[in-house]
């Protein structure tokens, strides 16, 4: 047998645009998937996340573009005919079904002995942990259970790659972290390929091996959560990934920036002399010191208590600034604030 190529999925130079109202929704899409990834595809409503995963499932023809599975070009290979299976925010199960009849349904159309079904079923069930729920209806269960059921019909199929559309979208907080361990878990001990969507950063940084950041049709970075974090690439990822101030500023030389009406020591390099840029900079990253200490001051607006932190806004040089602080700070007081040289991050300006 041949052995099988290391990336299980890649798209080269993906291009969707919707016909009906010639809407570019995805734009010039590379990615590689390697086989037993954990790959999220992240971004805001409507950035082209779930146009992407249909048409890898297959429920939608890119305009332009090759979608290679295991090395060859898919683009005319029909979405029942593909190893892949779609678990949706709407669970989508039969309601007049039990539960066994809803995991069983795909098996039963493709003529599986019934004892076969029987076994799959409930090697499933335990997997998604609902053992012995085969006779129960689905509106006596709650909505964490549907989903682990739906999750349970995807499997049962045994597919390659699991693709999860906003899967957790319908729970409760509580729920949702919950679903997201197990759902972590699950992927460890399958070693399948899971391709996730979701706009919500912290569960993309929870679970993923690589996350790619969508806006507006366009891969704004493919890193691990702790790349995109630690790194981002632009100020939008910035912003998405995590609460930031985002500032502009002047690179005046390599490691050497100016913004807020000061002129700051910082780590990046490579930007041409006196390039605006566009400086980020975490409100945990802001430290707040003593009189005669900062490099820039600012007049405290709010104070609200986070449970670990105090978050201030703050207004410096006429912007106003998130700064998390263990210590409360008197609302109209006026503090000073430093920064280390690797708290400070440069970034190119974006294209408009
Ligand atoms: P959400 O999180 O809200 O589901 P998304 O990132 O998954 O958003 P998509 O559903 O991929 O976004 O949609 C991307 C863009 O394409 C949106 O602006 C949407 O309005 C548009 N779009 C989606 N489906 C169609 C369609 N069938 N015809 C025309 N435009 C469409």
């Amino acid at each position: 047998m041949a052995e099988k190529a290391e990336n299980i999925i890649e798209l080269k130079h993906i291009t969707k645009v919707y016909s009906d109202n010639g809407f570019k929704a995805v734009d010039d899409f590379n990615l590689e998937v390697k086989r037993g990834e954990f790959v999220t595809f992240l971004g805001p409503s409507g950035c082209g996340k779930t146009t992407t995963l249909r048409m890898i499932a297959g429920f939608e023809l890119p305009s332009s573009g090759e979608i290679l599975l295991d090395g060859r070009d898919i683009a005319h290979l029909p979405a029942n005919k593909r190893p892949i299976n779609t678990v949706f925010q709407r669970y989508a199960l039969f309601p007049h079904m039990n539960i066994y009849e809803n995991i069983a349904f795909g098996l039963k159309l493709k003529k599986l002995p019934k004892e076969e079904i029987r076994k799959k079923v409930k090697h499933v069930l335990a997997m998604v942990d609902l053992e012995g729920f085969e006779d129960r209806k689905i509106a006596t269960l709650s909505g964490g259970q549907q989903q682990r059921i739906a999750i349970a019909r995807a499997l049962v199929n045994e597919p390659e790659i699991l693709m999860l559309d906003e899967p957790l979208g319908a729970l409760d907080l509580k729920m949702r972290k919950e679903m997201q361990l197990e759902l972590k878990n699950m992927h460890d001990q399958l070693g399948i390929t899971f391709i996730y969507v979701t706009h919500d950063q912290e569960e993309a940084l929870t679970m993923s091996d690589k996350i790619v950041v969508l806006s507006e049709g366009k891969i704004q970075q493919i890193g691990t959560p702790e790349d995109i974090y630690n790194e981002p690439k632009n100020a939008f990822v910035a912003d998405f990934i995590g609460e930031s101030n985002i500032i502009d500023g002047i690179m005046l030389r390599d490691c050497f920036v100016e913004f807020a009406g000061a002129q700051f020591d910082c780590v990046d390099k490579g930007f041409a002399p006196n390039e605006p840029v566009d400086v980020v900079v975490r409100p945990e990253d802001v430290k707040v010191v003593g009189e005669g200490q900062g490099q820039l001051s600012g007049m405290v607006e709010s104070v609200t208590f986070k449970g670990v932190h105090f978050e201030m806004s703050v207004t410096v040089y006429g912007q106003e600034w998130l700064i998390h602080s263990t210590q409360s700070q008197e609302v109209g007081s006026v503090i000073e604030i430093r920064l280390d040289p690797e708290d400070i991050h440069i970034m190119k300006k974006m294209e408009e």
